[in-house]
């Protein structure tokens, strides 16, 4: 999406902005816009950032539309309004381009992910004699992008997993997206072994009686579940759908593949944050939704149809909003060097064969 999407006096009117703080944002995006043009620098952010941020953006998008555009990227530097791993993917794909996160606190509850782990899990399936290819969404650090045959977002990953090839998948590491692979490519769910207990005897107990159960109904393959949540997500309930249906059964629910199974079946579309922003906008004749994903999406929402109205049974992620005006404007004048993002060069190199995979999949 093209940014500048909203003037201050729609986000002090809306209470985002503090009327007492008007002048300083003014003043930070006049700075930012004249850094950018003296550096040329380049602007992504990701939908869940603040709108003050996103007004300033040179590009806003979901984690696909922002590694697709970092492979493009011409700039002398680029500041990343997202999270760390973000920050790392457009790094791997834009290797000649310094980039640079404004806040080391913009992390991910779900990125973390041990390399060794998903090295032990890739042996545990050759074990069972298992023909699998392994996935990884975005939402991972370069080492374990690096081990992976491609990486997918939320919006690609049936896609991506019905052009690998491979019956089986190891998915990691978000286990509720793992169900909407298996949903959508018909492959039986594998649910993970409880966080921080992988025993390979217990595990496999666990899933035989599954397997031999999709092979009974013709299924494609399996999907083995990592256990792994966005807690942001994760924390949402039925009763949160559950709820607005009471209040207005006309409004329509969507949610973000992270939540848990029993969500997705109880929405009525299950989308990436850029095709819930596409939908609302292609679909005038709806006019109430509950969107149950990151806030960030949803005041954008607000902002951009204030003729539509939106429950907010979202939640906030404190790593997306470990950025803010003012540390994107220090680090787009200062380009501190502990807020730029490097790697090994083979980590990276593995990392953008899985990212390129993803992308030339998805096309
Ligand atoms: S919303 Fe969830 S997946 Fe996204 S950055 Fe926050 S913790 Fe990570």
């Amino acid at each position: 999406m093209d940014a500048g999407f909203v003037g201050i006096d729609r986000l002090v009117r809306a209470g985002h902005v503090e009327p007492g703080q008007r002048d300083r944002v003014i003043f930070l995006w006049d700075e930012i816009r004249r850094l950018k043009r003296e550096k040329n620098a380049f602007l992504p952010a990701h939908n869940y950032q603040l709108p003050e941020i996103q007004a300033v953006a040179d590009y806003v998008g979901d984690s696909f539309e922002l590694a697709v555009r970092a492979r493009d990227i011409n700039a002398g530097l680029v500041v990343f309004c997202g999270v760390r791993f973000m920050a790392e993917g457009c790094h791997t794909l834009a290797p000649q381009t310094p980039v640079y996160l404004p806040s080391l606190k913009a992390l991910c509850s779900l990125a973390e992910v041990d390399a060794d782990d998903v090295a032990e899990r890739q042996e545990f399936l050759r074990s069972l004699g298992r023909n699998f290819a392994t996935m990884t969404y975005v939402n991972t650090y370069a080492d374990v992008k690096a081990m992976s045959d491609a990486c997918c977002t939320s919006s690609n990953a049936p896609r991506i997993a019905a052009g690998l090839g491979a019956p089986d998948i190891l998915f990691v590491p978000d286990q509720n997206l793992a169900y909407q692979v298996a949903i959508k490519t018909r492959r039986m769910y594998l649910p993970p072994p409880e966080a921080n207990r992988f025993h390979a005897a217990e595990y496999r107990a666990q899933i035989e009686p599954l397997i031999r159960h999709g092979e009974r109904q013709g299924l494609v393959g399996n999907v083995f579940a990592w256990e792994g949540a966005c807690h942001v997500h994760h924390q949402m309930t039925v009763d949160d759908i559950a709820r607005i249906r009471a209040q207005d059964p006309q409004a329509v629910v969507i949610v973000h593949g992270e939540v848990k199974p029993e969500l997705q079946r109880a929405a009525d579309e299950v989308l990436s944050t850029s095709q819930m922003a596409r939908y609302v906008a292609a679909h005038p004749e709806k006019s109430r939704y509950a969107i149950l994903t990151e806030c960030g999406l949803v005041v954008r929402m607000e902002l951009d149809h204030p003729e539509k109205q939106f429950y907010k049974p979202c939640r906030l992620c404190q790593y997306m909003k470990a950025n803010d005006l003012e540390s994107v404007y220090e680090t787009l004048r200062d380009e501190p060097a502990d807020r730029r993002i490097t790697l090994p060069e083979g980590v990276r190199q593995g990392a953008a064969r899985a990212m390129l995979r993803m992308i030339e999949l998805a096309a």
